[in-house]
């Protein structure tokens, strides 16, 4: 089944106590897609999502589902129950007193859009995997099981777009990668448009077709997972999906000066401050060259030499830790595997120039 439902914030503002929580913020939520809101705490992200349920009104902006206005201070609020939307919340609370099947009933209330078959409870337990759970209460079951639950209820509905606020932060990391894989599919399954938000970059790249990436209130960057992260619009942008290495310069004749020679750097002023941002995966250990010891040469744009301060092996890969001989910076390097070397150990490292971002920066 798919549906053509989309959802638009267009210029939303929103402020507590005169403080702006959410800044001229525009976000459009495609049909069948999952758009991932994503970003620190304390942004505005859950606001943001609150104001898109009609749960919260905006300051100034306009709400669409289909190109239609329902929500503009002054104009119109359509409530949240009108709606067509499913909600899920992190707390995602079942009724204590009411069993599984109960539980699910009640989200068929909500079904005010009859143009779709909706599933009976029984359906919708086979659908989350928990055939047979119709007669128990939610405190006999496990936080996964009662998220399964929670799931099956906000789906009953039928919802056409689907409001998820961090829905999978309370379960263990096995668990939440599992029900996160099922959940999605199943809603792209259903053709539901969907806004999920998160904290964790790395979630966000796994769910979403688009990520919306929020600071102090403002969307500062939207696109595709692949897009953001290897086009990422500045440092704290690149920063937010992973450790990054920051090599500090200054534009002279077109170059700047790194530890692994003359960078070119076209398009910058003379004498702009930049940062070149280098992701520890990006730089290479160089076995060869390192292996013939302290007496080897450094070349211009060739690989430089630093000495181990920390290696640590994380799991699938190892980091580690370097002071750089040339000018004393501290970079990072990771590697796939295990490899541990002693502190004080000289290496040589190379840093992949194509992977490299340049961003003037800000002083
Ligand atoms: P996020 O979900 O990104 O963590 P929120 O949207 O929950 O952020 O909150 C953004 C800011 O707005 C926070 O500083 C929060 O304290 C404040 N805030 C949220 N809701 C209210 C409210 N109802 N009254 C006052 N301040 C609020
Ligand atoms: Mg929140």
């Amino acid at each position: 089944m798919k549906t053509n439902y989309s959802l638009e914030l267009i210029n939303i503002n929103k402020s507590f106590d005169n403080s702006k929580v959410v800044e001229n913020l525009n976000l459009s939520i495609p049909p069948g897609k999952v758009t991932c809101l994503l970003g620190p705490s304390g942004c505005g992200k859950s606001t943001t999502l609150r104001i898109a349920a009609g749960l919260e009104q905006q300051d100034y902006g306009k709400v669409k589902i289909n190109g239609n206005l329902i929500s503009e201070p002054n104009v119109c609020h359509l409530p949240p129950e009108k709606r067509n939307i499913g909600f899920m919340f992190q707390d995602f609370a079942l009724f204590p007193h009411l069993n599984v099947k109960k539980n699910i009933e009640f989200g068929f209330t909500n079904n005010r859009y009859k143009q779709y078959d909706h599933f009976s409870s029984d359906e919708l337990l086979k659908k989350v995997g928990l055939d047979g759970f119709q007669k128990k209460y939610p405190h006999t079951l496990s936080g996964g099981e009662q998220q399964r639950i929670a799931l099956a209820r906000a789906i009953s509905g039928m919802p056409m777009l689907m409001l998820m606020d961090e829905p999978f932060s309370g379960l263990d990391k096995r668990l939440r990668d599992e029900i996160r894989d099922e959940t999605i599919e199943m809603l792209r399954d259903q053709g539901v448009a969907v806004l999920i938000v998160t904290h964790e970059p790395e979630e966000a790249m796994k769910m979403a077709d688009n990520i919306a990436l929020m600071k102090n209130g403002k969307i500062i960057q939207q696109g595709a997972p692949y897009n953001i992260y290897n086009k990422p619009l500045n440092s704290s942008v690149a920063a937010f999906f992973s450790d990054i290495n920051i090599l500090n310069s200054i534009v002279k004749d077109g170059r700047t000066d790194t530890p692994f020679g003359p960078f070119i750097t076209p398009g910058f002023k003379e004498g702009s401050y930049v940062e070149i941002i280098i992701r520890p995966q990006h730089l290479k250990i160089d076995f060869d060259r390192s292996g013939k010891g302290p007496n080897a040469t450094v070349q211009d744009g060739v690989p430089a030499r630093g000495k181990v301060c920390i290696s640590r092996f994380i799991g699938k890969e190892s980091i580690i830790e370097l002071k750089m001989e040339k000018d004393g910076s501290k970079l990072k390097a990771s590697i796939p595997g295990v490899f541990l070397p002693d502190p004080e150990t000289p290496l040589w490292l190379s840093m992949r120039r194509d992977r490299c971002f340049v961003f003037l920066k800000n002083i």
